[in-house]
């Protein structure tokens, strides 16, 4: 099984290197800034085969062009936006064979936080960009909240034991919101105190898993009495399903 490394970017994104364990290749996701990615590739030593993009946000692209460039490699992405350097597209949901020295990857089709956005699936892990975050989920920047809420349970349904790796690091921010959704949620109040001895022991606090998410992702949970009731006081009106309620906390969480 591959192995992961966080490489943090920009403000607060994470550029993921998928690594090879039987060989030096490394396949790259989400690139948003090249010289990170130069500098922990070249301390490994390692030789990068693939760039692998989720979406076409700049903070997810922007160091696509240097690292073609520099190490003339395909990119990537879905067939329906432009991304730069594009040589492999994907249209739908499908499974390919990046390389030998890696598994097979899953594609999957989760429009919402663009209209475009896909997911990389390999193993037990999954690199979803900005559809879903640790305790929350992307802002709709071009999809639909329909769109959003079916890509979330799309990857609500994979296995409790996913590993996501996510395109940002909120997951402090998210959780105060998810607190203030649901105040009663033991499970919440465990991940913020979990969370506090992770930064404070200077560990890394990424990925989350299909499990944690569940318990504690209000998103996640808009079929939760909790969660029904706070996004109804938000909205002033009753909401008689889970789509809107979870329209209703998209709404209220931009505004937090
Ligand atoms: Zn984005």
């Amino acid at each position: 099984m591959p192995y992961i490394q966080a490489v943090p970017a920009l403000k607060d994104n994470y550029i993921w290197l998928i690594h090879s364990i039987n060989s030096n290749d490394v396949l790259i996701v989400d690139p948003g800034d090249a010289e990170p990615v130069i500098k922990a590739i070249t301390k490994k030593h390692r030789s990068p085969i693939a760039i692998l993009n989720t979406h076409h946000h700049y903070d997810h692209v922007d160091g696509i062009t240097q690292l073609v460039d520099k190490y003339d490699i395909p990119v990537y992405g879905s067939d329906t936006v432009y991304i730069p350097k594009q040589s492999i597209s994907f249209s739908g949901a499908c499974k390919i064979t990046l390389h030998p020295n890696f598994p097979e990857f899953k594609i999957l089709d989760i429009p919402g936080h663009t209209a475009n956005h896909i997911a990389y699936l390999v193993n037990d892990m999954l690199f979803c960009g900005d559809t879903l975050f640790a305790a929350g989920c992307g802002r709709l920047l071009g999809g639909t909240a329909t769109q959003l809420f079916d890509s979330l349970k799309k990857i609500s349904k994979l296995p409790n034991s996913t590993r996501i790796f996510c395109g940002h690091e909120y997951t402090q921010n998210n959780l105060k919101f998810a607190l203030t959704v649901e105040p009663n949620n033991e499970e919440i109040k465990k991940r913020i105190n979990k969370i506090k001895f992770l930064q404070r022991a200077g560990k890394p606090i990424s990925p989350t898993t299909i499990s944690l998410e569940l318990a504690t992702n209000p998103f996640l949970r808009c079929d939760r009495n909790e969660v029904i009731r706070a996004a109804q006081r938000f909205a002033g009106a009753k909401l008689d399903n889970p789509l809107a309620v979870f329209t209703s906390l998209r709404v209220w969480k931009d505004l937090f």
